[in-house]
């Protein structure tokens, strides 16, 4: 089954007792047995109900792998990751990471015990440096936030694989029309359902998808156990959401595409950061993992002062300013004052994200609009 079909058809039967092409939300906390222990397959709601089964099918299908796991938050399903490991084990990072995913590793997993490495994952060796008895797990996102540097996911699953390590792909910002690392070689993909797949900025949820009958009865038992389970609303918005994620970041990759063509060398923007430009160091990985650069672009302006970055920001009307990605419309954000804020300045700056920096995610309004925005915006500076 094509990706087009299966985000409609996947996990998705009629409701058999009325033939409703749509299955009802399930808004039930637990279920009738006909004796102790007999039932239909549900006994509990946090352990298992219907909407969330749907929306679980749903995203392993369009990942390509045999389970999916859905949890509260995509923080909730990297907490559940994360209680795989015990004390003294170590986790190989990419050093561009999402800021949440940063706070978890250093604030709540460092104190029990687990140590984690950071390093720029298109270099191998220094992946490889940091690789020994205790690496347990070695955690990429690409393209990463907010410099959209490209990792090449197979590659580095390849290097994991020869040491007996596991791999999880953050995947939230390419969505799985983009990119399917579960087919490069990851063990473990995560999602923030809360971004693309959701994609309508009206809810938050998190999932998990993996091949490995332990791995999944491990991460089950953790989802159960630990019960950062997502509502059957929640499971519902977010099904409704994937039935249309193709067209969506199709339309939105296309917008992106133009919009950065259209900020590089506009006068007074500095440097466009998009995986789509043929000089941009991560192009050739991106062509051959991706099959479109995605919807987010990261621009600098001649005026590089945190003031100046930010003045951008107010003086937009379709672009709203606020934080995430993924939703039909488009929204900017100003990561050294906003999302980055906690790295110390030099930190920040070694990685690219000088003062301006400026972070766009395109939504699917009309490209010629959001150019002229953006346009007028820098224009007022
Ligand atoms: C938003 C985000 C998360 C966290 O997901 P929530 O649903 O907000 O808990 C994790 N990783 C990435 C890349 C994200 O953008």
């Amino acid at each position: 089954m094509k990706f087009e079909t299966k985000v409609i058809h996947s996990g998705l039967e009629p409701d058999p007792s009325t033939g409703a092409i749509i299955p009802p939300i399930y808004q039930t906390s637990t279920y009738v047995q006909s004796a102790p222990g007999v039932h239909k397959g549900y006994a509990y709601a946090r352990t298992d109900n219907p909407t969330r089964r749907i929306l679980e099918q749903n995203i392993a299908a369009i990942e390509n792998a045999k389970y999916g796991i859905c949890f509260s938050s995509g923080m909730a399903a990297t907490d559940a990751v994360l209680k795989l490991f015990k004390p003294g084990d170590e986790i190989i990072s990419t050093n561009d990471l999402y800021g949440g995913t940063y706070r978890t590793f250093m604030r709540i997993f460092e104190p029990l015990g687990i140590k984690f490495h950071f390093v720029p994952m298109h270099d191998l060796a220094g992946i490889q440096e940091k690789i020994n008895d205790k690496t347990k797990m070695i955690w990429v996102e690409t393209p990463t936030n907010p410099m959209l540097n490209i990792i090449d996911i197979e590659v580095v699953c390849d290097l994991a694989k020869k040491h007996n390590i596991l791999t999880c792909v953050d995947n939230t910002f390419a969505s799985p029309y983009l990119q399917q690392p579960m087919d490069l070689g990851a063990d473990i993909v995560l999602h923030s359902a809360t971004k693309y797949l959701g994609g309508h900025s009206d809810v938050i949820l998190g999932a998990l998808v993996c091949n490995d009958d332990g791995l999944f009865e491990r991460l089950k038992f953790l989802q159960n156990g630990t019960g950062a389970i997502p509502g059957p609303f929640d499971c519902f918005l977010v099904s409704r959401g994937i039935r249309t994620l193709h067209l969506r970041v199709q339309r939105a990759c296309e917008n992106a595409a133009k919009i950065a063509e259209s900020l590089r060398g506009y006068k007074g923007v500095n440097k466009v950061f998009y995986p789509g430009f043929s000089d941009h160091p991560g192009h050739d990985i991106a062509k051959r993992q991706m099959r479109d650069f995605g919807a987010m672009i990261s621009f600098t302006i001649d005026e590089d002062t945190l003031e100046a970055g930010s003045r951008v920001l107010s003086n937009t009307h379709y672009f709203s300013l606020a934080e995430s990605l993924g939703g039909v419309e488009s929204l900017i954000g100003h990561p050294p004052t906003m999302t980055h804020a906690s790295i110390p300045r030099e930190e920040r700056i070694k990685l690219g994200m000088t003062d301006s920096l400026i972070r766009l995610s395109v939504g699917i309004e009309s490209a010629d609009d959001l150019i002229a925005d953006l346009k007028q915006a820098i224009d007022r500076l």
